[in-house]
């Protein structure tokens, strides 16, 4: 704890904490300490972990990078987050995100932007940028992130860490403030794939508050990460092709494809037909979702409340004017308008119907292969304030990313090597719905 603390301070500049815990991780270090000495300590026992801070941890502060949460302080304790310290890991602090998860660069925080550690002039990815930068300088051991189309997996390329996205549906959502309902997993972010299946076995399985949860039997996954045998595998054509990626990441993509090759796993290229439709899909569906959401904070239940109030309308106006940045503003009111009663067939509903037919394609593509693999992002980390004026720009850095929210399979992004300016390439690989045992014993082959 001591030599994680020392680390935060002096990467201070990054700025990927909101909140450091030092004297109660100290203590709970020392709680730890006498626990192990009298062999009673649990799974995780020492493991110093950083949350995003989306996640609720009773007593303490949680306002998904937003002023709205000013002052907001969590009665309960996030379902993922209990179990991780029922085994006795250690919580240092919460970690700077893009506002309600809503980016992908981390530059729309309330509390500033975090920057990347192998070039501070550079962005770490987003939303959960400060989970990833924190794990990258060796400021904890693990990080717990939230993914609800790209959030744990693109930040993690940017960095060079390992970014996991569990099946929806895997890690109960209870204790996570909501950004898409129908979308969010939370995802640990780690060094190794070890580390991942590990995190994931303690926090997976069904969950009293979470009804979204499946029942399936949770994998000793850290037991059973020998992988033996051939794989069938896709990857997706665009992602090493496309003019439209960068040339070190197609490259990259590519020589892992070449060794596959040469290990004897059979690799097939494939064409995903309805991708130019999953960017779309995500954008009307999350932004829906997120208009309902975040309807709860109104200035009167929680954190923030306007000076600037005459009456009942105006406490509500002026205190989401206030209190929400302008990214989250603007969703709202693109969700509000796909659900309004003209546009609702138009869009909302469209929408849903484009999600099953992207669902399915994915399954029947995960029939005939056991992995998809595909580049994480077209670029590495690009510079700070670049994306910034042009938000299509920014929604493009998830385009091979949203398709396993869209479908609520599993995916990881694993670290692929440097780009020619030392900056991080990840590799992703998607799996069948609930088969992370799979996908994480072929991620620790390959890394
Ligand atoms: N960048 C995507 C968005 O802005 C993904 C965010 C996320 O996964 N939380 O919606």
């Amino acid at each position: 704890v001591g030599q994680y603390l020392a680390r935060i301070e002096t990467y201070q500049h990054l700025n990927a904490f909101v909140e450091v815990y030092a004297e109660e991780a100290r203590q709970r270090a020392l709680e730890v300490d006498a626990r192990l000495a009298r062999h009673e300590a649990g799974r995780l026992a020492g493991l110093v972990l950083g949350i995003k801070d989306v996640l609720c941890l009773s007593g303490h502060g949680v306002q998904a990078g937003s002023k709205i949460l000013n002052g907001y302080r969590s009665p309960f304790t996030a379902t993922a987050v209990q179990r991780l310290l029922d085994e006795d890991a250690i919580i240092i602090g919460r970690q700077n995100c893009d506002e309600f998860a809503m980016g992908s660069s981390n530059e729309s925080s309330y509390f500033g932007p975090v920057r990347n550690t192998a070039d501070p002039e550079r962005v770490p990815g987003g939303s959960s940028g400060g989970s990833a930068v924190a794990v990258q300088a060796g400021m904890c051991h693990a990080s717990l992130g939230s993914d609800t189309g790209g959030s744990v997996r693109q930040p993690a390329a940017f960095c060079g860490v390992v970014g996991l996205k569990p099946s929806y549906g895997r890690i109960s959502r209870w204790g996570l403030l909501a950004y898409a309902s129908s979308f969010d997993c939370i995802g640990p972010i780690t060094k190794s794939v070890e580390d991942a299946a590990l995190l994931l076995e303690v926090m997976a399985g069904p969950d009293e508050f979470d009804s979204t949860v499946s029942g399936r039997e949770v994998p000793r996954y850290s037991q059973k990460l020998a992988w033996e045998g051939q794989a069938r595998i896709g990857y997706l054509r665009e992602s090493v092709e496309s003019e439209a990626v960068a040339p070190a990441i197609r490259q990259r993509t590519q020589a892992v494809l070449d060794e596959l090759r040469e290990q004897g796993h059979s690799v097939e290229p494939v064409d995903m037909t309805l991708l130019k439709y999953c960017l779309p899909t995500y954008y009307i569906l999350t932004t829906a979702e997120a208009s309902s959401n975040l309807s709860r904070f109104d200035g009167v239940r929680y954190g923030y409340r306007s000076e600037q109030v005459v009456d009942l309308e105006s406490l509500y106006k002026q205190s989401r004017t206030e209190g929400f940045g302008a990214e989250v503003r603007r969703r709202i009111l693109l969700g509000t308008f796909v659900l309004s009663a003209n546009y609702y067939d138009a869009y909302y509903t469209r929408a849903q119907r484009v999600r099953k037919l992207i669902r399915q394609e994915t399954e029947r593509l995960l029939s005939q292969y056991d992995f998809l693999i595909s580049s994480v992002t077209p670029t590495t980390s690009f510079r700070l304030g670049e994306k910034m004026e042009d938000s299509l720009q920014m929604y493009l850095a998830d385009i091979f990313t949203v398709q396993a929210n869209v479908a609520g399979v599993p995916a990881i992004s694993i670290p692929n090597g440097l780009d020619e300016d030392g900056l991080p390439i990840g590799l992703q690989i998607m799996s069948r719905a609930f088969s992370e045992e799979n996908l994480l014993a072929f991620s620790a082959h390959l890394s």
